[in-house]
């Protein structure tokens, strides 16, 4: 991410000083000052096994077994117990894919949003919104208009 943002909004710096925003956003301070590594890329170095033949269940309860042992990697690095160089090498298949397996799961039938309309979206089938398998991002960027303590944001227009 460029670090043009600091120059654009100033108040978004002091923002990440300021002891209300420290207290109730500790890691997101943390990551955005390198400390602390975001979730997802935790997510991606715990190993995590599946059968082809996993039902979804089953892979919703290797998802929450796996995300104990996340936390538990996360407390690690959050503390310095772990050093985020001595963390390794990702596995080839980590708590990141089971999500985007479970993920993928949910589109056939589809239940990505609340109206559930059960669309087959792996097979192209267009449900009520309209999207079928993938989807065409309208633009992302970096947002600098959000409150001072979300400069900048990544945002995605569908
Ligand atoms: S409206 Fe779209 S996102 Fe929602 S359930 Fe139907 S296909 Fe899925």
């Amino acid at each position: 991410m460029s670090e043009m943002w600091r120059l654009l909004r100033p108040d978004a710096v002091m923002a990440l000083e300021d002891p209300k925003i420290l207290s109730s956003m500790p890691r997101y301070v943390g990551i955005l000052k390198g400390r602390f590594l975001p979730r997802f890329m935790v997510s991606r170095y715990v190993p995590v096994n599946w059968d082809l033949e996993s039902s979804e269940g089953e892979l919703w309860e290797l998802h929450n077994r796996s995300l104990v042992e996340m936390e538990s990697l996360m407390r690690d690095l959050d503390s310095g117990k772990i050093g985020h160089k001595e963390i390794g090498e990702p596995p080839e298949r980590s708590l990141l894919h089971l999500k985007a397996k479970i993920g993928e799961s949910l589109m056939a039938p589809c239940r990505l949003c609340e109206r559930r309309c059960g669309a087959d979206r792996l097979r192209g089938e267009l449900g009520f919104c309209r999207v079928g398998r993938e989807f065409k991002a309208h633009s992302c960027f970096d947002h600098m208009g959000e409150e001072p303590e979300v400069v900048p944001s990544f945002t995605v227009y569908g």
